[in-house]
């Protein structure tokens, strides 16, 4: 049996459902008012990945940090891959995710220099007040070297797990 130890990071800006992201996906809950509590590092989540290979998931939330745009390298250190999170509904946070990828390309480097795989969600799909086309968001991604971007709903468990397993096995053939 291989073991893997994957350190994840969830960045993007406040409000676009990352803890929520994180929460649904180790603990397959929603919950309107959960937050996570400032201070806790990572969550853990144990795959059992296939016949050979064991994954602990290592996820690494900002938890209310957004504000220092630019995070700490020690959050970034050892990192193997990571999610960009925006909300559909919300333009701005869509426009972030230029910065978020430029942060996390200069500081999140794997030991051959390149930059760790990303992928890029869409939150909250299922809101009507969508304002970020599919178009913009698929032009976007390839321009900014995203693995690939998913629509996904947090509230509704759509494409949670799916999203992940993307990343995961992006890592593991990296
Ligand atoms: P964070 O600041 O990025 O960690 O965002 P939170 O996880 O705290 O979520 C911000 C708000 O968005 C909360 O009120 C969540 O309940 C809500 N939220 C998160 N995901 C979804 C979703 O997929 N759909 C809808 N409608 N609301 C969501």
């Amino acid at each position: 049996m291989n073991e893997h130890l994957l350190k994840i990071l969830i960045v993007g800006d406040g409000n676009v459902g990352k803890s929520s992201f994180v929460h649904r996906y180790v603990n397959g809950q929603f919950n309107q008012a959960y937050k996570m509590t400032m201070g806790v590092d990572y969550s853990v989540k144990l795959l059992l990945w296939s016949d050979k290979d064991k994954v602990t998931l290592q996820i690494w939330d900002i938890a209310g940090q957004e504000r220092f745009i630019s995070m700490n390298r020690i959050y970034y250190k050892g990192a193997l891959g990571c999610v960009v999170m925006f909300d559909v509904t919300n333009s701005a946070s869509f426009l972030s995710c230029r910065h978020w990828k430029q942060d996390l390309d200069n500081k999140a480097t794997l030991p051959d220099g390149n930059s760790i795989p990303c992928i890029l969600l869409a939150n909250k799909c299922d809101l009507a007040q969508r304002v970020v086309s599919g178009d913009s968001i698929d032009r976007f991604s390839k321009a900014n070297g995203f693995v690939s971007w998913m629509e996904v709903s947090v509230k509704e468990n759509k494409n949670v797990g799916e999203a992940m397993r993307v990343l995961v096995q992006e890592i593991l053939t990296v």
